[in-house]
């Protein structure tokens, strides 16, 4: 780091609807004017004159060595339990299984709380508590009310979590070991994020779900950062992303914009965004399909990939957006492929994968057979989680 160079270069807030302009100094949610969510935007241009990636490459793992890049502005509200740097692992042998060669995969499984959720969470919870925030609530499918619990107990931070009654055992249990108060409701997390809302209002609790504060998305987007330190600084062909809310989907996007805007990739190949859903819960890929530019609810969903049971996302626009930016598409696969891939990971590569992640794999026969994936083409998937929370479905 320079001498003067600051924590975090942080600039201000924008709307990704309206592009009004936030203030980052104060508690944010969405925009008031017009309900889109609010995306962290950050003094590249200073940043690109005094940053130095492989400084950041040379600092001790984890993923707040990219402070500069992230939302908060005092070291000491950083709350951190070790996560990011997650293995890039090849996947040789479903490689040769699929006449694909080079297939990889980022193994979100490692994170603390067993998914990518803590990288989200770690931000939006420093930065709440950066603000003064002293209680927080989230309606959640699972992980992320896990993550929340976890980092708001390092935090010192009372947390509520709303999740659906048929969330995996894991994420209740987790939840409340770590001194959150769990509320189960008859339910979707759609219900559940209307009864947080509600709630959030009454009591004055901030309201953490996503895409509704800005910066479990900063968080996330660090995989993308990640990623591409890992390749050598160039970017593979395809990064397939299990989607429901469809912040790491975004996130990685922008951290891509941001790493061009810094002038550190190597190369100016980009890679197509590829979301992949649940047959039994798709509205991505139905908005894909039609070319619309927003997403129709999605009535009944039900999948056993519960962080993909997600009927429609409040940042539908943006997911929609990064894949046709991209050149990307969005596939659903079925529970059925989705149990058999995730026991072909285990089996064949030694990684026990949440379904979510696990739907990444099984994404690839479709997209192989509509030729929209190449043998020769840098394939990247993201295993979102481990496969350890969902273990009642094994049964
Ligand atoms: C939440 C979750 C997802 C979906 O992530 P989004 O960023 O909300 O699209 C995928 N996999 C797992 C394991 C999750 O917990
Ligand atoms: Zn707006």
């Amino acid at each position: 780091m320079t001498f003067n160079s600051p924590f975090s270069y942080l600039k201000h807030l924008e709307c990704s609807g309206c592009h009004e302009h936030f203030d980052p100094r104060q508690l944010q949610t969405y925009c008031p004017i017009c309900q889109s969510p609010l995306v962290a935007l950050y003094d590249l241009e200073t940043a690109r004159k005094q940053l130095d990636r492989e400084q950041i490459s040379r600092r001790r793992q984890a993923m707040w060595r990219w402070h500069e890049l992230l939302p908060v502005f005092d070291p000491q509200n950083v709350i951190t339990l070790g996560e990011g740097d997650t293995p890039l692992l090849t996947l040789p042998h479903l490689g040769a299984k699929l006449g694909l060669r080079h297939l990889m995969l980022k193994d979100e499984s490692m994170n603390p709380t067993g998914s990518f959720k803590a990288r989200g969470l770690s931000a939006a919870i420093s930065k709440a508590k950066e603000l003064g925030v002293e209680k927080v609530i989230i309606p959640t499918a699972g992980n992320a009310g896990g993550a929340m619990a976890a980092y708001a107990s390092r935090a010192g931070l009372k947390a509520h979590i709303f999740m659906p009654k048929d969330t995996p055992l894991a994420n209740v249990l987790e939840s409340r070991i770590a001194g959150a108060t769990v509320i189960l409701i008859d339910g979707l997390i759609s219900e559940a994020a209307g009864m947080a809302g509600v709630k959030a209002r009454e009591e004055g609790w901030f309201d953490v779900s996503t895409f509704k504060e800005p910066y479990r998305l900063e968080g996330k987007k660090v995989m993308g950062y990640e990623l591409t330190e890992a390749l050598g600084w160039v970017l593979p062909d395809v990064i397939i992303y299990p989607t429901g809310g469809g912040t790491g989907l975004v996130g990685i996007w922008k951290a891509i914009g941001e790493l061009e805007a810094l002038g550190w990739l190597e190369s100016r190949r980009k890679p197509r965004m590829i979301a992949v859903q649940a047959e039994g819960c798709a509205p991505v890929v139905r908005a894909v399909e039609r070319n619309a530019p927003f997403c129709d609810f999605w009535v009944g969903a039900e999948t056993i990939a519960s962080g993909l049971r997600v009927p429609k996302s409040f940042a539908d626009q943006l997911i929609l957006k990064t894949i046709r930016e991209s050149g990307g598409t969005a596939v659903a696969v079925s529970d059925t492929a989705i149990l058999q891939a995730q026991k072909e990971l285990a089996m064949m590569e030694g990684v026990f994968a949440a379904p979510e992640g696990a739907a990444t794999l099984a994404a690839l026969a479709t997209l192989k057979e509509r030729q929209l994936i190449h043998p020769d083409e840098q394939i990247l998937l993201l295993n979102t989680g481990t496969g350890l929370k969902y273990l009642e479905q094994l049964h």
